[in-house]
């Protein structure tokens, strides 16, 4: 591996590995949320910057078989145009002729982006031979694209090997492992999880590592009620994994035996249907009444909640308090969020990884008030859970 700050890109044609795949409009096309594309800016001005000719390389959606006009990157070449100040050529087909046509061409300070690998079924199945074709865009491989590092396939993965010296991490990849490296592994304390969403089913793994790395792990959102019926509440219509019971009280002791403070609401915001506009009523987490559900944390469990955030010096974020999309049931997610600002301004690291609570801060407007938002959703959660992401495995070789 080389390192993106030390090489010379000097008449060299960087291929790119980037997560374009950003949410588009159904009607317009329109690109409606480009956090993934600003993400990936400062890598490819730093190869231009260097000397360096950019092939940028991408998949958008799930296109099912072949081209799909709605899936094609030429949608957005304009706007990544525009966010990065340099016309982007748009090479058409990733493996075509006029692709390697126009890839070979390039002259330092150009830059092109190739259409939707995932055009091709050999994209997802890891194809040696197509990840071979693409590989002769560029001189040099530079994987950026930390969304999808968590998949084999033939541009993120497979194509390193015909880069065996010459591949490295983007700015933007580095990055992200950094700051979970800096959850995971930070000599600072106290050192804070909070984990909320929908189900512990998904977030088990992940429960389970981070207890051997923080000293407060806070549960939230539905998963919350299946930790409180395992203990004997009442948790009425509240989600709940049945199965997960005792995995839930498994974990309640893991906790005592390895010293983490492991912290479940004690007071929840009730509703008698799923529905902003239901009847509503705040109880203790463990009395629910038959026919009513937690939706959101109460009064006490925020104040609760945000002395130990306000104590923290390294803070991870996964997942909303309760359903936060409701407005009558955000103020936990509302509250946590800004405990998470008040830490981070008093010099706490603080990292906000994973779907939904990524977009609960940019829903609240203050993605700029923490350390680090994560743009992989997926690739974060799994990095997390201590598994060995293909994509940077594949550069580390
Ligand atoms: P996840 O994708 O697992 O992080 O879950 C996020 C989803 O969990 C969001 O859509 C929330 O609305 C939902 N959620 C959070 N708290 C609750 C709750 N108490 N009951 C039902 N759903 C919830």
């Amino acid at each position: 591996m080389v390192d993106i700050h030390s090489y010379d890109f000097s008449g060299k044609r960087a291929l790119v590995r980037v997560d374009f795949n950003v949410p588009l409009d159904k009607e317009t096309l329109e690109i409606t949320d480009d956090t993934r594309i600003r993400a990936a800016i400062p890598t490819i001005k730093m190869i231009l910057d260097k000397g360096g000719s950019v092939v940028l390389m991408s998949h958008l959606g799930r296109p099912k078989q072949g081209f799909e006009a709605k899936f094609s990157l030429e949608n957005i070449v304009s706007h990544i145009s525009s966010k990065l100040g340099v016309e982007v050529k748009f090479g058409g087909d990733c493996i075509g002729s006029e692709a390697f046509n126009m890839s070979a061409g390039l002259k330092s300070g150009e830059v092109m982006i190739l259409d939707n690998v995932r055009f091709y079924k050999h994209e997802t199945t890891g194809t040696e031979s197509f990840a071979e074709q693409l590989s002769k865009h560029g001189d040099i491989f530079v994987n950026d694209a930390f969304g999808t590092a968590h998949r084999a396939h033939a541009s993120t993965t497979i194509i390193a090997k015909f880069f065996p010296n010459d591949k490295m991490f983007g700015l933007l990849l580095a990055e992200e492992i950094k700051s979970v490296d800096k959850v995971l592994h930070s000599n600072e304390k106290p050192r804070t999880a909070i984990v909320g969403g929908a189900k512990v089913s998904s977030k088990i793994t992940i429960i389970e590592r981070l207890l051997d790395s923080v000293d407060n792990l806070i549960v939230g959102g539905g998963m919350a009620y299946t930790f409180v019926k395992a203990r004997g509440g009442s948790v009425g219509n509240s989600l709940v994994e049945n199965d997960y019971l005792e995995m839930a009280n498994t974990i309640v002791q893991a906790a005592k035996d390895k010293g983490v403070n492991l912290f479940i609401p004690m007071d929840t915001v009730i509703a008698d249907a799923f529905s902003n506009d239901a009847n509503r009523d705040e109880v203790s987490i463990d009395e629910i009444p038959a026919g009513w559900m937690g939706l959101d944390i109460g009064a006490e469990s925020i104040s609760a909640c945000d002395a130990i955030i306000r104590n923290s010096k390294i803070i991870l974020w996964n997942g909303p308090m309760g359903v936060f999309e409701m407005e009558n049931f955000q103020k936990g997610t509302v509250s946590v969020a800004n405990s998470i600002v008040e830490a981070t301004a008093n010099g706490a690291f603080s990292l906000i990884g994973g779907g939904d609570s990524v977009a609960a801060i940019n829903k609240f407007n203050l993605a700029d008030k923490v350390s680090y938002v994560s743009t992989g959703g997926g690739a974060m959660l799994e990095y997390l859970e201590g598994k060995e992401l293909p994509g940077i495995k594949a550069i580390l070789d």
